[in-house]
């Protein structure tokens, strides 16, 4: 199930419980109280005669309270925690409910991943008027690693392997998904990609057993964890006391991520000038 899907199935709760609980509808029209409780950069839901930007709300008109709202649309993968959390805190949902949708968003998520690796693929080789070769290494794997590249040196931070040795400490020398010893790697919390922006920061890496690292690959620690509230705010308290502050929690956010992907985007014609220029001189060379 796509994020949006998830909210939208959801909606005739979240309102249905505003009309036992008053209180919760102007909180769900406050921006902020979207933000902490989602992460969305918009109110949860708006007043149709009020709302401005209407693209970034859905166009069905729900009425709750004696008011009519639009809800905002403007969710991604990862907002998916956070309402489900929300849903279980307003017991919406149960938590095994809970677990459930996590987990066939999770597989959804891994679906959708490898589809869209395939549609891009498929558009590169209509756009692009060079050859191709069964397999050669894709640009796709290149744009990842471009995008790491950036996600690893932003902003001024450097630490040395004795502070990741004192973070390994911290999880108790073990596994800060499980909490088993022995042989421990280094794990983005929040995976270092497109989608999540994750970063290469002393408070986004955690010890992880290579069982934990393998089945989490490149799902986020929250969704990894769901329901492990101690794990959870022991990694929360990492991040915190190292100064990461994820970029999905800035609020321009949506734009840093249309950069990522302008970033993305511009390493494919770059990539086929060198081999024009080079096939040219390669063929000058024969003559
Ligand atoms: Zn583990």
């Amino acid at each position: 199930m796509k994020i949006g899907k998830l909210v939208k199935s959801h909606i005739p709760g979240i309102f249905a419980m505003c009309e036992k609980a008053p209180g919760e509808l102007p909180n769900l029209m406050d921006k902020k109280y979207s933000k902490e409780k989602f992460g969305v950069n918009f109110p949860f839901c708006m007043e149709v005669d009020s709302i401005r930007e209407t693209l970034r709300f859905w166009s069905n008109e729900y009425h709750v309270c004696g008011k009519t709202v639009r809800v905002t649309s403007q969710w991604f993968a990862y907002n998916q925690f956070e309402f489900v959390n929300y849903l279980v805190d307003k017991k919406i949902i149960s938590k095994a409910d809970a677990a459930n949708l996590l987990h066939s968003m999770q597989a959804s998520n891994a679906e959708s991943a490898v589809q869209i690796e395939q549609k891009r693929d498929a558009a590169l080789a209509r756009q692009s008027s060079l050859s191709r070769r069964y397999r050669a290494h894709a640009i796709g794997n290149s744009q990842n690693g471009f995008i790491r590249y950036i996600l690893g040196r932003l902003e001024d931070e450097s630490f040395s392997e004795k502070d990741w040795q004192r973070a390994i400490i911290f999880f108790g020398g073990a596994c800060a998904y499980c909490g088993a010893k022995g042989e421990l790697v280094i794990d983005h919390a929040i995976p270092i990609n497109r989608e999540y922006l994750g970063e290469h920061k002393l408070g986004n890496l955690v010890s992880a057993c290579r069982d934990c690292n393998s089945r989490k690959a490149g799902n986020d620690y929250r969704e990894f964890l769901f329901g492990e509230t101690d794990r959870l705010e022991r990694i929360k308290e990492h991040m915190h006391k190292n100064n990461y502050a994820p970029l999905r929690e800035r609020d321009n956010f949506q734009q840093l991520q249309e950069v990522f992907d302008m970033a993305y985007k511009e390493l494919v014609p770059l990539a086929d000038r060198y081999i024009r220029i080079i096939n040219c001189m390669l063929t000058e060379k024969e003559k």
